[in-house]
């Protein structure tokens, strides 16, 4: 008989995010193969390899429920402008994407988010330019290469601005075609189960770059594969008087008409929903992904993610796109949740460990990821390392709140599945500065 390697984590702060919401402040983390073998404090488990955390913090791995990678390519463009204006004036510098520059978009974007002490990320990718093959492809190959989870998803845009859309005519896509292709990558990619390190969403774009026929068949056709739903919703009021202008009704009961109002999708944004929306996402257990610092740099508001929450609306953390959020640091979209939430609802909308539960297991329930999301014997070794031990954690009596008031922060290490992909705050697998380069010969194709 053989036994496995097992490693033991020992003297961490270890904040488990477990129902009951245990932390042991002297604990230790038994990792054997791929999953946590055991959490506990007090007298160490026998295992084969010991790691001394010198009494650093460890979390769950942050969970990204909304991104573009390919955006980090277009940073700091349309500077002062509202979604929309936004929108268009980045459309035709997008139609430039080719899977060259989908891959060194999606490693920069993804080291970005493992040094932040993300394990998985969900990308958002809608821009498939007539003739450039193989973008999902490329941003997975990339996820396999850093050593983190990725959900990828075939976006879709079908309604150009010629049918009352805003995306211009050039960049939207046949019907028939959009599902072919996303049935393809579905038996090429997805990984059915506990444990997938690959997933692939279905996910056309959004209410006004979609026609509602898109919607309905994309439904049809992820709930004929078992695949998650998404698309943006109730980003902006402009998105608002858009939905009642042309389909005579407001975002969410647009949803609802086409049948996605459901507990196999979550949504990006939900700024602005009403009472009765909200009740409406907690009853049919649709999810939604909350991508505050994009929603500051657009000036699209607030989403009332307290009154969520207490609604029992499932809520996740997105750092959304590089182009609407220039950092793709999921831990400041932590310290960020805890903000606007405070600013909307005052001092005591969001504590320190309620804002690290909407990354962690807040995201993993968003995702329909029951392995992920909070360190419990049997779910997947995936967690990040915090050092408490700097100068901006001094004199912070509660290191868990500190490192969410004073976020965010490199993740000094970070191990997805029992692979260390983090160590010393420096990526194992892959070089950043190689990353960082090939990245801006990529780049300049979408300059001027
Ligand atoms: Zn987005």
């Amino acid at each position: 008989m053989t036994t496995s390697a097992t490693t033991l984590y020992s003297n961490g702060f270890v904040v488990t995010m477990d129902d009951a919401g245990t932390e042991h402040e002297s604990g230790w983390l038994l990792v054997e193969g791929t999953t946590i073998a055991a959490v506990g404090s007090g007298a160490e488990p026998q295992a084969t390899a010991r790691v001394d955390l010198k009494g650093a913090v460890v979390t769950p791995g942050l969970v990204n429920t909304h991104h573009h990678l390919y955006q980090t390519l277009t940073r700091a463009r349309a500077q002062e402008a509202d979604l929309f204006t936004w929108l268009q004036e980045l459309y035709p510098v997008w139609s430039r994407i080719d899977a060259e520059a989908q891959y060194a978009a999606a490693r920069t974007g993804l080291a970005e988010l493992a040094l932040s002490g993300c394990t998985t990320v969900f990308d958002h990718h809608y821009v498939f330019p007539q003739g450039r093959e193989g973008l999902i492809e490329a941003e997975v190959q990339a996820a396999r290469e850093i050593g983190v989870r990725i959900v990828a998803s075939r976006g879709s845009m079908d309604l150009g601005v010629s049918d009352g859309g805003l995306p211009p005519d050039a960049l939207v896509e046949e019907l028939d075609a959009v599902l072919a292709e996303t049935e393809r990558l579905a038996g090429l990619l997805h990984e059915p189960g506990p444990g997938a390190l690959v997933q692939l969403a279905v996910a056309p774009c959004s209410p006004f770059s979609v026609t509602g026929r898109l919607m309905e068949e994309s439904a049809a056709l992820a709930r004929r594969l078992g695949l998650p739903l998404h698309t943006h919703l109730a980003e902006t009021l402009e998105e608002e008087a858009y939905c009642v202008e042309l389909y005579g009704c407001r975002p969410v009961e647009y949803l609802d008409r086409l049948g996605w109002l459901a507990d196999d999708v979550w949504c990006a944004h939900c700024v602005h929903l009403s009472e009765r929306d909200i009740a409406q996402f907690a009853s049919t257990g649709t999810g939604v992904a909350h991508c505050p610092t994009s929603n500051l740099r657009l000036g699209a508001g607030v989403a009332p993610v307290r009154d969520m929450l207490d609604a029992g609306v499932l809520v996740g953390l997105g750092v959304d796109g590089s182009a609407s959020n220039e950092r793709g640091d999921l831990f400041l979209e932590v310290k960020q949740a805890l903000l606007v939430a405070r600013g909307r609802n005052g001092g005591a909308a969001m504590t320190a460990r309620e804002a690290i539960r909407l990354g962690t297991r807040g995201g993993a329930s968003v995702l329909r990821r029951d392995d992920i999301g909070s360190l419990e014997a049997g779910k997947c070794a995936d967690f990040a390392v915090w050092r408490t031990d700097g100068l901006e954690l001094g004199g912070a009596d509660d290191p868990v709140a500190g490192i969410v008031f004073a976020g965010p922060h490199r993740a000094d290490r970070l191990v997805v599945g029992g692979e260390t992909v983090v160590c010393d705050g420096q990526l194992m697998h892959t070089d950043e500065s190689e990353i960082a380069q090939a990245h801006r010969v990529q780049a300049r194709k979408f300059s001027g």
